[in-house]
């Protein structure tokens, strides 16, 4: 559905991604929700595919790699060099003609911010691609039942392995693939307050869907792991562009990466 959207509007797409894709906080006016405003051969690498046998798809490590830190830097845009639930994704289509693939949307966590538990960086995503993928002023403008089948053409990219209930959210969205960095395991063991239930089991079990997700893990996790690290070890160093608050003890933005929201 979207490739054949795609290749109809191609010349306003890759117009559009040109300008995304430098500058990243461009995205922000296709985001409506008002949650949104107040919230990179994978083999070699250690990367791992499980799940189920998808069709390969030609996609490189170094783009991987980009977009798990779009990923990344959604929550610069968004949120903060360095917020404290570090849970940031970008939702990208690659069956455009452009190599690299074009963002749909962005999202980071906004729980803390809103209240909502379910408003998980996956979820905030699927939210906020739901409201630009149908905005009539938007250049997708898809009806409802468009934008169920257009799932299937889109990869999700997340700082960390999506929860039980965003894994399942995402099976059942029926994401072509799934990308995610730091690891559940990881996670517990730095600390944070997890669900003790691997994404890959989630997907295992989803077959009676009738849809496939292919899932990646642990890609860039060397640059996302830091993101987590902080929270509950006082030795641990700051994100990039973030230091040490010498009275709470968080990392925060330098002077230089202040953001105003
Ligand atoms: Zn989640």
């Amino acid at each position: 559905m979207l490739s054949r959207i795609f290749t109809a509007i191609l010349v306003s797409v890759v117009v559009t991604s040109s300008v995304i894709l430098i500058l990243p906080g461009s995205w922000l006016p296709f985001l409506s929700l008002d949650t949104l405003h107040r919230a990179p051969s994978l083999a070699q690498r250690g990367a791992t595919v499980a799940t189920t046998p998808l069709e390969i798809v030609p996609i490189s490590l170094r783009t991987r790699e980009y977009w798990m830190r779009e990923a990344v830097t959604a929550l610069h845009g968004l949120v903060s060099p360095c917020p404290f639930a570090a849970f940031g994704t970008v939702i990208v289509n690659h069956t455009s003609p452009d190599d690299l693939g074009d963002p749909i949307c962005i999202g980071a966590n906004a729980m803390s911010s809103t209240g909502n538990p379910t408003l998980h960086g996956e979820i905030a995503a699927i939210n906020n691609c739901t409201a630009v993928l149908t905005d009539p002023k938007g250049i997708y403008k898809l009806s409802p039942a468009e934008v169920i089948a257009a799932w299937k053409d889109l990869t999700l990219y997340t700082t960390a392995e999506p929860c039980p209930m965003c894994a399942t959210a995402i099976r059942w969205a029926g994401f072509r693939e799934c990308v995610f960095g730091t690891s559940i395991e990881t996670l517990i063991r730095m600390g944070w307050g997890q669900i003790d239930l691997p994404s890959s089991e989630i997907f295992e079990r989803s077959d009676a869907l009738g849809t496939k997700t292919r899932l990646l893990q642990d890609v860039l996790a060397k640059e996302t792991d830091p993101y987590f690290a902080w929270q509950f070890d006082g030795a641990a160093t700051c994100p990039v562009d973030c230091e040490r608050d010498s009275g709470a003890g968080t990392c925060v933005p330098t002077a230089d990466n202040e953001v105003d929201l």
